[in-house]
């Protein structure tokens, strides 16, 4: 563990793990405050790797780049879960890491999520491990149909899924997906989705953003809302579930815990180890927001305050907007009201996050209408 004692101030370097666009702002919100940012990524041309003090380009795995990373941070955070847990591991011994391996491990393999989950005590859709295509009939008799077929590592933003209505389509999903560990999920007649983004410190702080409900578009966030539009009681039932997870995780850093709301009962969907798509709002609506927190705690310095400022409805801009000669920014940025974030990203393709948007206004709904015009403007 570090040898630099908490807090660690201004003036210090901290590295980062991923060089996407989460890192992107974690580095802008590190590097506002007075801090140096080293960031790994193999990428050349990482969002990250833009703003950074120094761009180690480099695999996660390279052990010549973690070594460098190691000796010259105090302490290094991560912007994606599929950091090797070995990697963490091995950072570890020479500075501060957070979040720990163990809660990363756990969040990269839905397998061990879901029993994780399970095995806590915690709501989440029927589901069913499938190592197998010799064990899918008997997940779908326990899941029921329709079903969704989920790959336990590597899938995000509904990649690596497939909904699932028989016994054959579950055995063609498990094929195509290349006969790989899966989970099976029964399939939520969903009424909302909710998050809530979270910080909690090394002395079981926790810090809790306004809880988010959110819109998805072919299984990616497309829009999130703030606050909820949910009774106040399920909202307080979300936040208390979320700081059961990070507590019960021992976790210290920023995560997210997304929910489904079915039948006015909440289950968890997924937890994510690190700032989330869906606490982007918290950039231009929240005193404090996602990212300074992420490096709060990272420095061992008290957490920042997350309340919100005013209603807000984040927009998701998506590569799809490059195909018809858009994006038509001159259209988003006429409204004084709309904060726009870029990644500095250069290809544009369907479905890839290139930056999103907040419109801020004292009335949500005003906010909403506003968001789902410039959806069709851009
Ligand atoms: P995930 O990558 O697992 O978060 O899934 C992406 C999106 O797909 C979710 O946010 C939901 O909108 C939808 N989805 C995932 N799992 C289920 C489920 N079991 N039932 C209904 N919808 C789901």
């Amino acid at each position: 563990m570090s040898s630099k004692p908490l807090p660690i101030l201004p003036g210090a370097t901290l590295g980062i793990l991923g060089g996407g666009q989460l890192g992107r702002m974690f580095t802008l919100a590190a590097r506002t405050m007075g801090y140096k940012v080293m960031v790994l990524d193999p990428d050349a041309a990482s969002p990250a790797g833009q703003m950074a003090d120094v761009h180690v380009q480099a695999d996660y795995t390279d052990t010549d780049a973690l070594k460098k990373l190691g000796e010259c941070c105090a302490a290094i955070t991560t912007e994606f879960e599929n950091v090797p847990a070995a990697s963490l591991i091995e950072l570890a011994n020479h500075c501060r890491v957070s979040p720990g391996a163990a809660a990363v491990a756990i969040a990269q393999d839905r397998s061990h999520e879901k029993t994780w989950l399970a095995d806590n005590g915690f709501a989440t859709a029927p589901f069913a491990l499938v190592g197998s295509g010799g064990e899918l009939e008997a997940a779908l008799a326990r899941t029921g149909t329709p079903a969704l077929l989920k790959v336990s590592r590597f899938g995000y933003d509904g990649k690596g899924q497939a909904r699932v209505d028989t016994l054959a389509e579950a055995r063609a999903a498990f094929q195509a997906f290349g006969d790989q560990p899966c989970v099976l999920e029964g399939f939520v007649k969903l009424e909302r989705e909710l998050s809530v983004v979270l910080a909690r410190s090394d002395t079981g702080e926790c810090a809790l953003f306004p809880v988010v409900e959110n819109r998805h578009e072919n299984g990616i966030l497309d829009i999130s809302i703030v606050p909820a539009r949910v009774p106040d009681s399920l909202a307080q039932q979300a936040r208390d579930m979320a700081q059961a997870v990070a507590g019960k995780l021992g976790y210290v850093g920023v995560m997210a815990v997304e929910f489904f709301v079915a039948d006015g009962q909440l289950s968890i969907n997924e937890m994510a180890p690190r700032p989330h798509n869906s606490g982007h709002y918290t950039l231009d609506a929240c005193v404090t927001d996602q990212f300074e927190q992420q490096v709060r705690v990272l420095c061992g310095l008290p957490l920042g305050d997350p309340r919100l400022l005013s209603p807000v409805v984040m927009l998701n801009i998506l590569g799809d907007r490059w195909q018809n000669g858009g994006p038509h920014w001159d259209a988003l940025l006429a409204h004084p009201n709309i904060k726009l974030h870029l990644y500095g990203k250069q290809a544009a393709r369907p479905g890839r996050k290139m930056g999103h948007c907040n419109v801020l206004d004292a009335d949500l709904n005003a906010a909403l209408r506003l968001a789902e015009r410039m959806r069709n403007a851009l």
